[in-house]
């Protein structure tokens, strides 16, 4: 029988999605050497998985042009201009929030870099996600971001969010199903610009590497 994560990455070929599957993390790594081109510009958005996975390693402290986020003073024009330079990459690196069923993939943002990088810019795109992402459909998807994603994320990051508090969105306090732009009004919000990319034109853009470990949040 069909597991989910096979069941997933049907559904993501048939989005124009490149979808493999990988038993272990270190299987995933191997293909990812074996692919990347020496003095390659790669960069990737903040992510728990690709430091769990190695794939931050690899791509840190390989033989690659790194354009590197953790370099960035937090100054508002650098910052800017860091990240308009990153949809230039040969290669860019993330993880999803959640993948469906039907592969859709759901991203949210603070700020927008990752999505935006995800769906416009680099040439080829590569996310790393473990089985515990995989949710049956887009509601799912929201949820898990409010229950799950966002709450750890801001412990994570030492944001002052209510969610970091409670361990989950306030939202879900008035409704068990919260619209995505409900919850607070903090300065520190983590969840506000939502992306879900589905079929895609060119099938060789996105490759999402599904690794049948828990990895990430
Ligand atoms: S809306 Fe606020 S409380 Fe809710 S998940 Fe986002 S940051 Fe956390």
């Amino acid at each position: 029988m069909e597991n989910v994560l096979e069941k997933v990455s049907r559904a993501l070929n048939k989005n124009n999605i490149n979808a493999l599957l990988f038993q272990n993390t270190p299987a995933a790594v191997d293909y990812l050497k074996s692919v990347l081109k020496a003095g390659e510009t790669v960069t990737c958005g903040g992510s728990v998985t690709l430091a769990e996975s190695g794939v931050y390693s690899l791509i840190s402290n390989g033989d690659y042009n790194f354009l590197d986020r953790t370099k960035l003073s937090g100054e508002k024009m650098e910052t800017a201009a860091f990240y308009k330079n990153t949809l230039s990459a040969d290669s860019y690196f993330c993880s999803a929030n959640a993948v469906t069923e039907n592969g859709e993939i759901v991203n949210v943002d603070g700020m927008g870099n990752r999505i935006t990088a995800s769906a416009f810019g680099p040439e080829r795109v590569f996310m790393i996600v473990g089985k515990n992402k995989i949710v049956k459909d887009l509601e799912e998807a929201f949820l898990r971001i409010k229950r799950v994603a966002s709450p750890r994320n801001a412990v994570r990051l030492s944001l002052p969010t209510p969610c970091a508090k409670i361990g989950k969105c306030v939202s879900l306090l008035k409704s068990d199903k919260p619209g995505i732009t409900d919850g607070c009004d903090s300065p520190y919000r983590i969840c506000r610009d939502y992306l879900i990319l589905g079929k895609q034109n060119d099938s060789k853009r996105i490759t999402v590497l599904l690794v049948n470990e828990e990895l990430g949040y």
